[in-house]
C-alpha cells in the first residue's frame, strides 16, 4: 500500500469516525440526526397578543416546537409559559430582557441569567436548559460561563428573516424550503405576520415530508 492509498484510507476512517461519534456540543446550530425532523424556534415571547394562537397553531398542525422566552414576560405571563411545557413544547431562556448581553460585565452577566431562571423555576417548575442569547450574540468568555448554568446554547441553521417587514411570507418560505436538511433548526419571531406564516409554513415543511419537532424531541433522535 502506498502514501495515496494510505491517505484515502485514513481519509474514509476520519469521516467515518466523524460521522459515528458526531456530537452536538454546547452550541448547537443544527442536529446530527437521519430522521427528516426539524426544529421550528420561536423567539421573543410569551405575549397574550400572541402566544395562545401560536399554540392552537402548531396544535392544529400537530407540531411541537421551541419557544426561546424572555424572562421579565413569563414573569407577567406565568401562565402562557405553562401552557407552552403543557403542550410537550420545549421552552429555553432568552434573556430577563432583550438586551445585548455582550456589553454586560460578568457580575451583571450572573445576576441576569440567576434572575431570569428564577422566573422560569417559578412558573414551570424547572431550571432551563437551553439559552438563546438576544441578537444572538456573546463574547467566549461569556460562553463560558454559559456552559456552567445551561446544557445548550441554542443558535440557528435557517434563519429566513422573518423580522424583514420587505421579505414577503411566500419569499421566506421559499428560503426555509431551499435550506431544509434532517435536523435543521429554523428561527423565527412572535409577532404578527407569524400566525398566518405559521399554518403554511409548516404545510409547506410536511409537503417535503419533514416534521417539526421541539427541541427535546429532536436531541432524542440524533444519531
Ligand atoms: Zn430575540
Amino acid at each position: 500500500m502506498n502514501l495515496k492509498h494510505w491517505c484515502k484510507l485514513f481519509l474514509v476512517y476520519f469521516c467515518f469516525s466523524g460521522i459515528l461519534s458526531a456530537d452536538v456540543g454546547f452550541v448547537i446550530r443544527k442536529v446530527p440526526t437521519a430522521k427528516k425532523l426539524v426544529a421550528l424556534t420561536i423567539d421573543d415571547g410569551p405575549s397574550m397578543k400572541y402566544t395562545p394562537q401560536i399554540l392552537e397553531v402548531l396544535a392544529q398542525k400537530e407540531a411541537t416546537a421551541t419557544f426561546f422566552l424572555i424572562a421579565k414576560n413569563v414573569e407577567t405571563y406565568p401562565e402562557l409559559a405553562q401552557s407552552i411545557t403543557a403542550n410537550n413544547h420545549s421552552l429555553g431562556n432568552h434573556g430577563y430582557e432583550h438586551r445585548h448581553l455582550q456589553k454586560f460585565s460578568h457580575k451583571k452577566l450572573l445576576k441576569s441569567i440567576a434572575k431570569s431562571q428564577v422566573v422560569f423555576y417559578d412558573a414551570v417548575g424547572f431550571l432551563p436548559k437551553y439559552f438563546r442569547p438576544p441578537f444572538g450574540k456573546l463574547t467566549d468568555a461569556q460562553l463560558n460561563v454559559f456552559n456552567y448554568h445551561f446544557q445548550h446554547i441554542v443558535r440557528w441553521s435557517i434563519d429566513p428573516r422573518d423580522w424583514d417587514k420587505k421579505k414577503s411570507n411566500r419569499a421566506i418560505i421559499k428560503h426555509v424550503k431551499k435550506e431544509l436538511k434532517p435536523g435543521s433548526v429554523i428561527v423565527l419571531h412572535e409577532n404578527k405576520r407569524l400566525i398566518k406564516l405559521l399554518p403554511k409554513l409548516i404545510k409547506a415543511i410536511n409537503k417535503k415530508g419533514y416534521r417539526c419537532v421541539s427541541l427535546d424531541e429532536l436531541l432524542a433522535e440524533r444519531t
